[in-house]
């Protein structure tokens, strides 16, 4: 069994689920080490001990979040030499591979990234070709650095909790690392997470700029709004709610889907969800070829109707 490292980036109060994904996953690969940088709440530590964590690694310069990503590669570089690991697992998101692609130069690793699964010999899967394939590939050097993609495990506490024991590794200085000078909070919408909802309404061309029903219809149900590239794209909404190939991927319980074509690089980000709901003009269209339910109407009339049903039987 492997020595496996997990990097956990500012948890906050609470662990986010792709990081407990990761931590689940890490487990079933050997003994795990977190890598943390930011605080360590208490409610953040009892998670560690609940998902069988057996030790937590904390940088002792406190200052990675005023630099981009250079200095936690170094933080990770030093805890796995530190843990003697053999596999380093980040999340998958575009600073993780960041930081995985330095780390693997550091440490001169094999890096992979999007990674679905890992076997216990280290094997890992990649969903590729926007997700009609997937690959099985290792690294062969003495460490793996692997980024998984979210919802792709179940997050799983271990059968018994663990008293995870706190030391410090050094970070070696890190040159013309670029510094942040400013930061800017982002309006909080209220809704979930996008990643993590259990329930996603996602907007396409078809909305033609007017987002309104949507968000009202994600509102009435609790849900995250997603989007298409083409409404992204079109600056109609964010571009972290563009869920696909080049967005995030969704595995929800409820994927409403409104006005979106269903191109293969959107059904990458959303075919696993668990129930779709499509709804289109047109009855050709691809997205009905994996909806469970779809509804050949216009986006305008459909969403404020069921918006109002959905009001009306909550009361
Ligand atoms: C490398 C690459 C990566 C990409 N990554 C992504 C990605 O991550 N995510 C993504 O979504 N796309 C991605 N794309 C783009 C993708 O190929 C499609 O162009 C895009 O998904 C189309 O968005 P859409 O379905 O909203 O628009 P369209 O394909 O234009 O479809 C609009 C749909 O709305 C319907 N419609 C129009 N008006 C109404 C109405 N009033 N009521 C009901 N239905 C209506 C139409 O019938 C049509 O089916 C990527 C493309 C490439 C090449």
């Amino acid at each position: 069994m492997a020595n496996v490292l997990v990097f956990i980036d500012n948890p906050g109060a609470s662990l986010k689920k792709s990081s407990l994904e990761l931590l689940t996953l890490a487990r079933s690969l050997g003994e795990s080490t977190v890598a943390l940088n930011g605080e360590l709440s208490d409610s953040a530590a009892a998670t560690f001990a609940e998902y069988g964590v057996a030790g937590i690694l904390r940088p002792s310069a406190q200052d990675l979040d005023e630099f981009l990503v250079a200095p936690k590669a170094a933080f990770l570089a030093a805890a796995a030499e530190n843990t003697g690991a053999g596999i380093v697992l980040l999340d998958n998101s575009p600073e993780g591979k960041e930081i995985a692609a330095r780390l693997g130069v550091r440490l001169s690793a094999g890096v992979i990234t999007d990674v679905v699964a890992v076997d216990p010999d280290g094997t890992a899967h990649k969903s590729v070709l926007a997700g009609s394939y997937t690959t099985a590939c290792k690294a062969t050097t003495a460490v793996s650095v692997l980024t998984l993609k979210a919802n792709n495990v179940t997050p799983e506490p271990a059968p018994a909790a663990t008293s995870p024991a706190t030391s410090t590794v050094d970070v070696p200085a890190v040159a013309a690392a670029a510094r942040i000078t400013a930061r800017e909070q982002k309006v909080a919408s209220g809704r979930p997470d996008l990643t993590d909802a259990r329930i996603v309404v996602a907007g396409g061309r078809g909305m033609d700029g007017d987002f309104g029903p949507v968000e009202e219809l994600a509102d009435a149900l609790g849900a995250a709004v997603g989007a298409s590239r083409a409404a992204t794209d079109a600056g109609w909404i964010s571009h972290d709610a563009q869920v696909g190939q080049t967005g995030k991927t969704v595995s929800p319980q409820l994927y409403i889907s409104a006005g979106i074509s269903g191109a293969i690089q959107q059904k990458a980000g959303m075919q696993t969800s668990k129930v779709i709901v499509a709804i289109n003009k047109d009855a050709e269209s691809p997205v009905f070829e994996i909806a469970d339910f779809g509804i050949i109407g216009d986006v305008f009339d459909v969403l404020p109707q069921a918006t109002a049903e959905i009001k009306k039987r909550k009361g």
